[in-house]
């Protein structure tokens, strides 16, 4: 029975989007939890297409060694060598691995950061950009204790889980070339500083630079590791590119991952925002209802494999499958 609900409720979105309706369902901004309790096993369909299966406990041992180097703000040893390591990395995978280095300098601060960039795939065709950010913030200002404000965070889900989505994906696009291109860029300097100002500084030299990794449109994965996922449509990517950013969640709903919410959602200043200014059509697939965001809690324990594969499930098939 509870599939045969699900399944309703799953045509009933999708009729939904076909009438290019955007009221989705009261019902379901409601109670969103009536769409979310019920969610299927997940299908391991796409994965076993691909040639290669993601490996959830796999992505989740990526999001630890990151923080088993500390936080990894710009400027401290754990930033590099967070870089080496995710170099070093995707350089087992990739058709070829860049760093893009540039300088930016805050409060009479010159920082040395570095994009990292790599290449699978095909050059035929379109470009797919997958991203993430790969630094942490170098301050815990949302922490409900004031002591802590000052000191830097580990980044667990915020930052550390898109990356090891991404560096597992790497592995299964090594394991079975895409027929596309597809660009994995980590970005830097995404949560360096006090205000807005200060932040997105990789993605906004990215932006300016795209040279030879220009894409046709891409997507950003910043903290889905929480273990309470929930993901509505990000209002920033749905205001610019709407018919995008639709089949990517009517795709979700395909899937049956429930965490994606069929509903537009708040608006989040982040990476994909310099992106779509230069005219990229970018969605940021993001949980923005973390209690532990930009605080000292946010730690492995409150992430899981399971959300990583949710996120992960979806990437893979608009890789091989395309939109
Ligand atoms: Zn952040």
């Amino acid at each position: 029975m509870k599939t045969q609900w699900h399944v309703q409720l799953l045509l009933i979105i999708n009729l939904c989007f076909g009438g290019l309706c955007i009221a989705y369902s009261a019902q379901d901004s409601e109670n969103p939890s009536a769409v979310r309790k019920d969610t299927p096993p997940l299908s391991k369909t796409i994965t076993r297409k691909a040639g290669a299966v993601f490996e959830a406990q796999r992505a989740f041992e990526i999001l630890k060694k990151q923080c088993e180097f500390g936080p990894r703000p710009p400027g401290s040893p754990a930033h590099r060598e967070t870089r080496n390591y995710l170099f070093t990395e995707l350089k087992k995978y990739a058709n070829s691995v860049a760093l893009q280095p540039h300088q930016y300098t805050a409060n009479g601060v010159t920082l040395q950061l570095n994009n990292i960039i790599a290449e699978f795939g095909t050059p035929i065709g379109e470009t797919l950009l997958l991203a993430a950010h790969w630094d942490t913030r170098p301050i815990a200002d949302h922490d409900p204790e004031p002591e802590n404000r000052d000191k830097p965070i580990l980044g667990a889900n915020d930052g550390a889980s898109g990356v090891a989505v991404l560096l597992e994906i790497a592995r299964i696009l090594k394991h079975k070339p895409p027929p596309r291109r597809i660009i994995i860029v980590l970005f830097d300097g995404e949560d360096y500083g006090r205000s807005i100002d200060d932040m997105f500084i990789g993605s906004r030299f990215f932006a300016q630079n795209l040279g030879k990794w220009k894409p046709d449109y891409g997507i950003l994965l910043d903290m889905i590791g929480d273990k309470d996922l929930s993901i509505p449509i990000e209002r920033y990517s749905w205001n610019a590119n709407p018919e995008f950013a639709k089949l990517i969640w009517s795709r979700a709903a395909a899937l049956g991952l429930a965490p994606f919410q069929q509903r537009v959602g708040a608006a989040i200043m982040d990476d994909h925002v310099p992106l779509i200014k230069v005219g990229i059509p970018m969605v940021n697939i993001i949980d923005f209802t973390y209690p532990y965001w930009h605080t000292l809690e946010d730690t492995v324990d409150k992430c899981s494999p399971k959300s990583l594969e949710v996120v992960a499930t979806l990437v893979i098939s608009i890789i091989y499958d395309g939109l």
